[in-house]
């Protein structure tokens, strides 16, 4: 065993009194020349000082230093009354004085180390509780600007699809009108058999619960379903449609209200109609 090992065997006890500062002269000098060459010990050093750093932090609203302190001073006495042989020893009085102080300092160390170590999870969690609490909030604020960004690009997308087929040099414009069940209502729909269907609309009635709107194209043969859809309040559409490209075409375009979901082939009331010419 190296005269360094040897020396950090028997030193690395005082590391606590070392940070509590409660080693006496000699023996800080000698462990201070220990620790300027011993880097396990600087860390035990560094780290219980971080310990012992959060305790003045935390603690002075609940005055547990004082009850602290009595607790030390109780352990203290109980210690240096439960060595009584070795004080009265007076071969080595230095040293029985210096093992008993030793003994109840540990205590005194322990015993404000296991506080400070508390005092520092309970901050740690505190710290932790406020990070989360950032975290959601920043979260919550990237959700929404993610969903802004979405509605965003939709509606982009949704009006870029409408140019599409509104600009088509096969588009075909087709006027609806309303029928008896719904009178006031007009539409209006833009058909490219390569880019697919607008459809609007105006002053439809608000659908009765459970029942929606579906859009036909009619042909000689049968109706095809172009979709489902819903007004807005105040009974006004804007859609698009992706429609078959070999569907046969269209002589009307209808629209017919329908179970939610929307049917194969029509079956309810027509609420408008168009011709295509
Ligand atoms: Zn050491």
């Amino acid at each position: 065993m190296s005269d360094h090992t040897m020396e950090h065997d028997r030193l690395r006890e005082s590391t606590a009194l070392y940070v509590l500062e409660a080693l006496d002269e000699l023996e800080r000098a000698e462990f201070e020349r220990h620790l300027a060459t011993c880097a396990d010990c600087a860390e035990e050093v560094r780290s219980l000082r971080t310990v012992a750093g959060a305790l003045p932090l935390s603690v002075p609203q609940v005055d547990p230093p004082f009850a602290l302190r009595s607790r030390i001073l109780a352990a203290a006495g109980a210690q240096a009354k439960k060595s009584p042989t070795v004080v009265a020893m007076p071969s080595a009085p230095s040293s029985s004085s210096r093992l008993s102080r030793a003994g109840w300092l540990s205590a005194a160390a322990l015993l404000v180390l296991s506080a400070g170590l508390g005092v520092y999870s309970w901050s740690l969690g505190q710290q932790i509780v406020g990070l989360r609490e950032r975290l959601t909030d920043v979260i919550a604020q990237l959700d929404r600007s993610q969903e802004e960004t979405a509605v965003a690009v939709r509606t982009a997308s949704a009006t870029q699809t409408r140019l599409t087929v509104l600009l088509a040099p096969d588009m075909r414009q087709v006027d609806l009108e309303g029928q008896p069940a719904a009178p006031r209502a007009s539409g209006r729909a833009f058909w490219s058999r390569s880019r697919g269907l607008v459809f609007t609309a105006s002053n439809l009635p608000p659908l009765p619960r459970g029942r929606t709107y579906q859009l036909w194209m009619v042909s000689a043969d049968a109706p095809v379903s172009a979709g489902v859809l819903s007004p807005d309040q105040s009974g006004g559409v804007a859609e698009t449609f992706s429609t078959p490209t070999d569907v046969p075409a269209p002589v009307a375009i209808a629209l017919t209200i329908e179970p939610e979901g929307g049917l194969p082939a029509p079956t309810g009331d027509k609420y408008l109609v168009g011709l295509t010419h």
